[in-house]
C-alpha cells in the first residue's frame, strides 16, 4: 500500500515560512494577473492565484479583459506593466481567445517579471540546461514534492506521460538536470503499458483517466498532475487511485496533490522574482 504525497500539508508548511520572509519585507512583490475572456475554470483559478498573494501579504491585482480585446491592445498592456517598476510579476492567464497569439503574449512578457517561467526566454534557458529565471509552475510543484519525501530521481526512470508546454516538456527537462533517465509519451505513443510499467516514477499528466495499478511498477512513485470532473461531477485524477494505491510505493491524491503545490509555487516564484528585482 503506498503512501501518500500530501501536497496540501507541504503547501501549508511552505507558505506559513514565506509569509514570515514577506513579512519582513519593507516593499511587498506585486504580481499583476491578466485574464481575458470569462472562462470559469479561469475565473476559479484566478481568484484562487489573488486570495492566496492576499493571505501572504503579496500585492495582487487581476485585470480582466474582455474577451474582445485585440492582440495589440493587450501587448501594449503588458510593455505597460513591464515598464512599471512597481509591478514585479506578471502572469496571463491561460487559455487566450484564438485570435490572440499565445506566442506573441509570451513573448512580450519581461523575462524577469514572468512569474510562470513560460517565455521563450525562460524556456530556451531551462531546455538548454541552464537556470531560467524561475521554473514554470506546476513541473517546480512536482519536484518539491518528491523532495519532501526524499525521493531520488538520479538514475531513475522517469515516464512523463502528456507533452504540453505547462507540464510535461518543462518537467521532462527539470528531471533530465536531476540526472533521471525521462521517457515522454503523448497520444501518439505505441504500447503505452509497457512503458509505464517500466517507470520508477510514473508522472500522468493528460486529463483523462488513463492510467490504472495493472500498467505499473510494484513500488512505483506515481504523481497524478491531471484534474477533471468524471460523467458524475466528481473531481478526478488520471490515475485509478484504488488499483495504483494497492501497486505504489507513492502516490499524489487528486485533490490534494499537485493542485495545491501549483499555487504554491506560484507564490514561491513571485517572492523569486521580487528578490532578483531588488
Ligand atoms: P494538454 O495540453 O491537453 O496536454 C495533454 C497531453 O496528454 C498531450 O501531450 C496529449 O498528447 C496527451 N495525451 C492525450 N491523450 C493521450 C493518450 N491517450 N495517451 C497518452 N497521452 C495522451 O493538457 P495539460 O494542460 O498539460 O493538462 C493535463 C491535465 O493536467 C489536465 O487535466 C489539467 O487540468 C491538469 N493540470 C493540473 C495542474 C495542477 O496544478 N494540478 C496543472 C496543469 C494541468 P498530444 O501532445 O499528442 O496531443
Amino acid at each position: 500500500m503506498a503512501q501518500i504525497l500530501d501536497g496540501k500539508s507541504l503547501k501549508e508548511k511552505i507558505l506559513k515560512e514565506l509569509k514570515q520572509k514577506v513579512d519582513c519585507f519593507e516593499v511587498k512583490p506585486t504580481l499583476v494577473v491578466i485574464l481575458v475572456g470569462d472562462n470559469p475554470a479561469s475565473k476559479i483559478y484566478v481568484n484562487n492565484k489573488k486570495k492566496t498573494a492576499e493571505q501572504l501579504g503579496i500585492n495582487s491585482q487581476v485585470i480582466n479583459y474582455p474577451s474582445e480585446i485585440t492582440e495589440a491592445e493587450l501587448l501594449t498592456k503588458i510593455n505597460e506593466l513591464n515598464n512599471d517598476p512597481s509591478v514585479t510579476a506578471i502572469l496571463v492567464q491561460l487559455p487566450l481567445p484564438e485570435h490572440i497569439s499565445k506566442e506573441n503574449v509570451m513573448n512580450a512578457i519581461a523575462p524577469q517579471k514572468d512569474v510562470d517561467g513560460f517565455t521563450p526566454y525562460n524556456f530556451g534557458k531551462l531546455f538548454s540546461g541552464e537556470e531560467p529565471t524561475v521554473y514554470p509552475c506546476t513541473p517546480k510543484g512536482i519536484l518539491l514534492l518528491l523532495d519532501e519525501y526524499n525521493i531520488e530521481l538520479k538514475g531513475k526512470h522517469v515516464v512523463i506521460v502528456g507533452r504540453s508546454n505547462i507540464v510535461g516538456r518543462p518537467l521532462s527537462q527539470m528531471m533530465l538536470n536531476k540526472n533521471a533517465t525521462v521517457t515522454v509519451c503523448h497520444s501518439y505513443t505505441e504500447n503505452l503499458e509497457q512503458i509505464t510499467k517500466t517507470a520508477d516514477i510514473l508522472v500522468s499528466a493528460v486529463g483523462k483517466n488513463i492510467i490504472e495499478g495493472k500498467m505499473l511498477k510494484t513500488g512505483c512513485v506515481v504523481v497524478d498532475v491531471g484534474i477533471f470532473k468524471d460523467e458524475n461531477g466528481k473531481t478526478r485524477g488520471d490515475v485509478d487511485f484504488e488499483s495504483a494505491f494497492q501497486i505504489a510505493s507513492y502516490i499524489s491524491p487528486v485533490p490534494g496533490g499537485v493542485g495545491p503545490m501549483t499555487i504554491t509555487s506560484l507564490m514561491l516564484n513571485t517572492v523569486e522574482l521580487f528578490e532578483h528585482q531588488v
